[in-house]
């Protein structure tokens, strides 16, 4: 036998028995976004390195060690598998002139990449369904891409999410804060961790975002750069409360929440729970006004947030929610040769009528027939003989319910309005 091949560490198959878990957060999600007039958008999954450099930030974790970047073997283009879809989303609009005089209300999903340590929740190649709100500068979007948030979580049936809140402010108000801040981090240069003085210069806003327990007391008194935000970054930021009171959504403010890209602005938030263990957020967003700008385009401002797909399946399980499964109507069984053929060309007018129907792949004993249809789990049976052949009938046969057990020889031309009657 030939040696076995293995999927990429981090990279997972998705099995059929997760596939109804999938379906439903599909369905649910395309109503949900039909509900609040997002369109689709369908993006590469490749994009040149470039983009990410400048969209997502040089000093960002994602560009310094999480990208699956690589030449093109042809012509030795630079090319990144995409670690986040806002970036390519904003290229794409610019590109086709769809931010010209016009505002977007923008939906995606698919697969991102990250070269991360793989653990529970967190993986190389993950699910992001991206939403992103073009030409909106007014709070009232800010608040929408949050309530829209909080009324998904019951639509999946999920509860327990909390909602975390902050302000960046304008670049103005972010550079005077960074001036104070990096003259505060310098007098902890000596505790610094590697990538605390990495960024101290480049990031330091990222330094105060550190998991670093011996880090945590200097991180909580550092300048705030709430106190460094001018009245209309402030009434930006209590308009957008405002309204989540209204809803009746409770949030927490968090001063130290700065997201892991570098173009947020103003708004920032994040989703979380506790029943995730480290991997606790699921859904994060904000503002960024400046990166259409910042990738060639117009001015033009944007909010927008990320669903992180595997680890709402994770909250699905363990939150046991009852996901409904694709069901079977009809298995249909044969014996014999002109029977078999006779079966599935029935099976076919079956599936025309709009009916699931599962065909008897292959020639076995009535009986063994009967055992797949019950794990099939359809609620009939349709068994064709060469008797049957001959008369143009069928047996129905109900597999489950109060009348399981229950038969009748039909015309084969009956049988869907019969089994539409029961
Ligand atoms: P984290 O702090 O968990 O690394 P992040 O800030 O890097 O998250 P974003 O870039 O904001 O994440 O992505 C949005 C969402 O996508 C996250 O909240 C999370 O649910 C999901 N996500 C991010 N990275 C991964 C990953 N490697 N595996 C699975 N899901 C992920
Ligand atoms: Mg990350």
């Amino acid at each position: 036998m030939a040696e076995t091949i293995q999927a990429i560490r981090g990279m997972n198959d998705i099995l059929p028995v997760e596939g109804a878990s999938w379906q439903f957060f599909e369905k649910v999600t395309r109503e949900w976004l039909a509900a609040y007039g997002y369109n689709q958008i369908r993006m590469p999954i490749v994009e040149s390195t470039h983009l990410f450099i400048r969209g997502v930030g040089e000093h960002t974790d994602i560009v310094e060690k999480e990208m699956y970047a690589f030449e093109d073997s042809l012509n030795g283009e630079k090319l990144t598998l995409r670690p986040e879809g806002t970036a390519g989303c904003v290229r794409a609009c610019i590109e086709h002139g769809l931010l010209y005089n016009q505002t977007q209300r923008l939906w995606y999903t698919g697969p991102m990449f990250r070269h991360e340590r793989p653990q529970k929740g967190r993986y190389r190649q993950f699910h992001q369904l991206g939403v992103e709100a073009f030409g909106f500068a007014t709070p009232d979007v800010d608040a929408e891409m949050i309530v829209m948030l909080a009324d998904l979580w019951p639509r999946l049936g999920l509860s327990g999410m909390c909602l975390e809140l902050n302000s960046l402010g304008n670049m103005d108000e972010r550079s005077a804060h960074r001036a104070e801040l990096i003259k505060y981090l310098e007098g902890y240069i000596d505790i610094l961790d590697e990538d605390g003085k990495r960024r101290l210069y480049t990031n330091p806003l990222r330094v105060l975002d550190t998991k670093n327990p011996a880090l945590q007391a200097m991180a909580e008194n550092a300048p705030q750069l709430m106190d460094f935000l001018g009245e209309e970054s402030k009434s930006h930021f209590e308009a957008v409360k405002a309204l989540l009171d209204d809803a009746g959504i409770a949030y927490k403010l968090n001063s130290r929440l700065v997201r892991g890209l570098d173009y947020y602005n103003r708004t920032v938030f994040e989703w979380t729970t506790t029943q995730l263990g480290a991997q606790g957020t699921v859904a994060a967003g904000g503002r960024y006004d400046g990166l259409v700008e910042q990738l060639g385009g117009k001015p033009c401002p944007a909010v927008g947030f990320a669903i992180g797909i595997e680890r709402i399946m994770l909250l699905l399980e363990a939150n046991e929610v009852a996901i409904p499964a694709q069901q079977a109507d009809v298995y249909v069984i044969h014996q014999g040769e002109a029977a078999a053929r006779n079966a599935f060309s029935v099976a076919r007018q079956l599936r025309a009528a709009g009916l699931n129907v599962i065909y008897h792949g292959g020639s076995a004993s009535f009986k063994s027939q009967f055992k797949k249809a019950d794990q099939s789990g359809a609620r009939f049976a349709v068994v064709i003989g060469g008797g049957e052949v001959e008369a143009q009938t069928a047996n129905l046969k109900t597999l489950t319910g109060e009348l399981q057990g229950a038969q009748q020889t039909l015309a084969q031309d009956q049988l869907a309005q019969a089994i539409a009657r029961i």
